[in-house]
Order: structure tokens, then C-alpha cells, then sequence
């Protein structure tokens, strides 16, 4: 999957109208990246940027209210903060010459601040990409994901998305 829907689908709904989030501890935040080492500062700045980039997401494809609204930033907040997150670890392109000749990209950066800024990195490369066109935001009930339409028809972002749709209009026909 896309990096940075992978990574904004990190916080999703639990069923029961409220959030689950898979970063909310250090452990998860271990479990989710091979980075080391993790600590509490680390974790917090991976959910503000998260927040920033599903602010984003939600500004492209101009979601309406959804279970994640009250924590959606303001789109210029959105955007400094990925722009700034991205360019705090600058990088050079290097060129090897071998068997086979190898572009790589050099940086400074500690593991933690590379972890961040490949996050913003991948959140920009994305969001001024041609993928964007087809950026959705699932309308079934309660969800708060994204996704990339894979085909035309594609409604949901997973069948189990579609098939709760197809049950809650049923229920409310049958009760209206
Ligand atoms: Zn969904």
C-alpha cells in the first residue's frame, strides 16, 4: 500500500463510533517502525505530522464531517508542518559508479528524524502526484480511511466497508 495512506490509516474507527489508534503507546509505535530508538517525543511528533497529513488528505478531497474532524488542522498548519518536517533533514543525491551504477541519497540525520521526514517526504511526493486524482475518501459508515481507486467502480475502501453501507441502508429503510 501507499505510505501515506498506510500511514494515516494508523488512527481508524473501532466499531462503536469512537477512534482507535495504533500509535498510541511507545510499543506500538515499536511494533510499527523498525527505527530505534523510540521514545514518548518521537511517538508524540509521528501523531501531530499524522494529523497534518490526514488534515491534507481531507483538504483534497474535500471530505465532509467525518469521526476525525475535531482533530483536523487548518491547512496552512498542514502545511508548514509537513514542509517543515520534510526539509529538516536535507539530502543530497550521490552517484556511484559500478555494477550497476547506483543513485543514492545521502543525509545527516539521526534514525528518528528520517523517520519523520521520509513521512512528510512520501505525504508531499503523494499529495502533488497524479494519485491524487484518484485519492478518495471512503463514505461508509463511521470509516475514516483513505484510498486510491484501484478501478472506476471502486466505492469503498475495502469490501467490508461496502457491505456495512449495503446493511445500514437496509436498516433504515426497513425502520424508516
Ligand atoms: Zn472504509
Amino acid at each position: 500500500m501507499n505510505r501515506t495512506l498506510e500511514f494515516a490509516g494508523t488512527v481508524r474507527h473501532d466499531g462503536r463510533g469512537g477512534l482507535v489508534d495504533d500509535l498510541a503507546t511507545l510499543d506500538q509505535l515499536a511494533a510499527w517502525t523498525d527505527v530505534r530508538p523510540v521514545s514518548e517525543e518521537l511517538r508524540l511528533r509521528v501523531v501531530e505530522l499524522r494529523r497534518a497529513v490526514r488534515s491534507l488528505l481531507a483538504h483534497a478531497v474535500r471530505v465532509g464531517e467525518r469521526l476525525d474532524a475535531p482533530h483536523l488542522m487548518p491547512l496552512g498548519s498542514a502545511l508548514d508542518l509537513v514542509n517543515d518536517t520534510a526539509a529538516r533533514v536535507p539530502r543530497a543525491a550521490r552517484l556511484e559508479w559500478g555494477e550497476p551504477v547506483r543513485l543514492r541519497y545521502d543525509d545527516r540525520a539521526e534514525a528518528p528524524e528520517r523517520l519523520l521526514a521520509d513521512l512528510a517526504t512520501a505525504a508531499i511526493e503523494f499529495l502533488a502526484g497524479d494519485e491524487r486524482e484518484n485519492l478518495r475518501a471512503c463514505p461508509a459508515p463511521r470509516c475514516i480511511r483513505y484510498f486510491v481507486k484501484a478501478h472506476p467502480q471502486q466505492q469503498w475502501c475495502k469490501p467490508s466497508c461496502g457491505n456495512r453501507a449495503r446493511v445500514s441502508r437496509h436498516y433504515r429503510r426497513a425502520h424508516d
